[in-house]
């Protein structure tokens, strides 16, 4: 699992890795921009045009990755482009209240039924730890409920997805979260209602919300099962409880309204970022009137950001969710079907016990023969499968997300000349999945 093990074919990107890694520790800004997964050398992006990243080296790739889920309408779409140029020259920051703000808000809370007020921060990560704390500052209590395999950022609580036995209480799975900031979290299995049930009898009147993914990704796609968020939206409620819905990942790309779009159940509380921000630092969660209410400085618990609400994050996020119209859902939802179908004959053709999983446009390639249901059955399939065909995949110009364990993403820029570069990257890569050893 180091770079000897493949083509020194990067000698540009190899040298920035080996410059980033002197002033940066492990030579990127986010753990899974390293390779360790997969291994072999980063690839430093210069340029990104529709569907086609270019490298330091000059090589251009089919991105199936798509900065994990902003980049819908492809990279650098000329009229997200014009938006934040005309916001850039009108001025970077204030400081005060605008209207980009306000008309982004606006667009959130007209797609998304359940959202009556919204707040925007800057990353994913603020907003689950904002809505916790919300959730907390209203209910009184203090225990959260998440699930293993659900991440909602790198929230000190919310790093805790060991243990999948019935309500265990979490060991912080990092150093530097206390037992404390990590004591109040209960992981419990994905896709276990029972597990839920059985909390809330153990912790009556204690848990101040359940998180989860509308529908998960960061464990590889693994979708609800039928009945499972109306599930824990009804055990929330029966108990005082608030259900907090993290679509960070799915929302305003799963549908129109996100995951909500697709399954209609209402949360009390909602978290947004990547496809709102059209590639800027921007998120939001919002969700009750009464609720949000209680956020300063209507209400008593605090949350601030010098630079929410930035005029070029809102200008980029707003030129972007108003090109996104049930045509771009379509077209996203069939190119994704198309290399979906793509990736599994390739496969099949080669004899690799593989699974695909889909939440709309979203998808993932388990290597395994069963349904992934939850993060225990996700860590059961073949990764080092994936590591040989990642490998083969990027030798042939297809950027694919260096871990078995994440979505892959696609763009309304992802034409029949870039469905046909992954088509002819996929035979030598299935064949060097078949091949690969443990
Ligand atoms: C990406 C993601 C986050 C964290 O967002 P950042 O902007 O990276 O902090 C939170 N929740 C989910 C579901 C995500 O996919």
């Amino acid at each position: 699992m180091v770079s000897v093990s493949f083509p020194y074919d990067a000698p540009v990107s190899q040298t920035l890795f080996d410059r980033a890694a002197i002033v940066t520790p492990g030579g990127v800004n986010s753990p899974v921009r390293a390779f360790r997964a997969v291994g072999g050398t980063p690839r430093f992006m210069v340029s990104g045009s529709g569907p086609y990243l270019t490298d330091a080296d000059g090589r251009e790739y089919v991105d199936l990755v798509c900065s994990w889920g902003p980049m819908i309408l492809g990279h650098a779409h000329p009229e997200v482009v014009g938006a934040v140029q005309a916001a850039v020259a009108r001025g970077t920051s204030f400081g005060t209240p605008g209207e980009g703000e306000v008309a982004l808000a606006e667009e959130i809370v007209a797609r998304v039924a359940p959202v009556e007020q919204v707040r925007l921060v800057s990353s994913g990560t603020e907003a689950t730890m904002s809505a916790i704390r919300l959730a907390r500052g209203f209910t009184g209590r203090a225990k959260v409920v998440k699930f293993a395999g659900c991440y909602h950022g790198h929230v000190d609580a919310l790093l805790a997805a060991a243990g999948s036995g019935l309500a265990t209480f979490a060991l912080p799975d990092t150093p530097g979260v206390t037992g404390a900031q990590a004591g109040d979290t209960i992981v419990l299995p994905y896709n276990d209602l029972d597990a839920v049930r059985a909390a809330f009898a153990a912790h009556p009147g204690e848990i101040a919300c359940v998180i989860t993914e509308a529908s998960p990704g960061n464990m590889g796609v693994v979708p609800p099962l039928p009945g499972f968020n109306q599930g824990l939206k009804d055990l929330c409620a029966a108990d005082g409880a608030l259900f907090v819905s993290d679509e960070v990942m799915t929302g305003f790309r799963t549908s129109r309204a996100g995951w909500f779009g697709v399954d209609g159940v209402v949360p009390d509380l909602m978290t947004f970022g990547k496809v709102m921000g059209g590639g800027f630092p921007a998120a939001a969660f919002g969700g009750r009137a009464d609720v949000m209410a209680h956020l300063a400085p209507a209400g008593p618990v605090y949350q601030a950001g010098t630079l929410s609400g930035n005029p070029v994050a809102t200008a980029a996020g707003l030129a972007q969710l108003r090109l996104l119209d049930e045509a771009a859902y379509a077209a996203v939802d069939a190119v994704s079907r198309e290399i979906r179908e793509l990736v599994a004959g390739a496969l099949a053709k080669e004899g690799v016990a593989h699974r695909v999983q889909t939440a709309s446009s979203m998808f993932s390639v388990f290597f395994t023969a069963d349904e992934v249901r939850n993060y225990e059955e996700a860590r059961k399939q073949e990764a080092f499968r994936f590591n040989a065909f990642f490998h083969s995949m990027l030798a042939d110009g297809v950027y694919l997300p260096p871990s078995a364990f994440e979505s892959w993403f696609v763009s309304t820029a992802h034409d029949e000349r870039a469905v046909e570069r992954i088509a002819a990257a996929l035979p030598a890569a299935a064949r060097a999945a078949a091949e690969a050893t443990a």
